[in-house]
């Protein structure tokens, strides 16, 4: 459940902007089930068409990060996962992971692949999307980022359509991902029946993980869940 928290002082130098900060289960990749924190930062120069996050583009409130790791202890869970809007675009994400780490969360970043990774703590797992060409932001993946991936990452493609399979089946094959780290596909929940998207995995016996949204299951799609 989401909570107002107390603001920011304005000119605290580690401050980052919000849109959230709640306790719910993870609802994708490899910490699915887990309780997990999401601390949701906001903003992101993306403007993907199935985004279900487009309340987190603009608004929020500044926080510095003690006051952001106070409220993740309050929720007294073991996972941790930063999000957004694009969380890397604001620069002191880097230092909001760091901290997270060094209190002994278990700390995933959800990012959209279209910013640079490097400088984010080898603690973190990075879950990194590959944008499609159904997204309409396929133009905006940083390529440089894929020799980054080590095996504590994981890549995730939402696919909105057979053509988007093919191309994403293309693309794990030539940058060889699946030696690099877990890959997901996911299906764009108003475009392809997920069905479908299992059984194309099937007849070509991809290595890679089917997953359902587990929150778009169970909540429907309602910020803060
Ligand atoms: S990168 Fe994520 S938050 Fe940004 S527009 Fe795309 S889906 Fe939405």
């Amino acid at each position: 459940m989401n909570v107002a928290l107390p603001e920011a002082a304005p000119l605290s130098p580690d401050r980052l902007r919000l849109t959230e900060i709640f306790l719910s289960l993870q609802g994708e990749s490899r910490s699915i089930g887990w309780p997990t924190v999401f601390v949701r930062l906001t903003g992101c120069p993306l403007r993907c068409q199935y985004c279900d996050t487009a309340y987190a583009f603009h608004g929020g409130q500044w926080w510095d990060v003690d006051g952001i790791l106070a409220e993740v202890a309050r929720h007294g869970a073991r996972h941790v996962c930063v999000t957004g809007g694009e969380p890397l675009a604001q620069k002191r994400c880097i230092g909001l992971l760091e901290r997270l780490c060094d209190a002994g969360y278990e700390v995933s970043l959800e990012t959209s692949g279209a910013l640079d990774i490097g400088e984010v703590d080898p603690r973190v797992s990075r879950v990194l999307d590959i944008k499609t060409p159904g997204s309409a932001e396929v133009a905006r993946n940083l390529w440089s980022n894929i020799a980054l991936l080590t095996p504590h990452d994981q890549v995730k493609f939402v696919i909105c359509s057979r053509e988007d399979y093919d191309w994403a089946r293309g693309i794990v094959e030539e940058h060889r991902l699946t030696d690099r780290c877990d890959v997901m596909f996911s299906p764009s929940f108003s475009q392809i029946r997920p069905r479908e998207l299992a059984d194309w995995i099937i007849a070509d016996h991809l290595p890679v993980r089917f997953q359902l949204q587990l929150h778009k299951i169970l909540w429907d799609d309602e910020p803060g869940r």
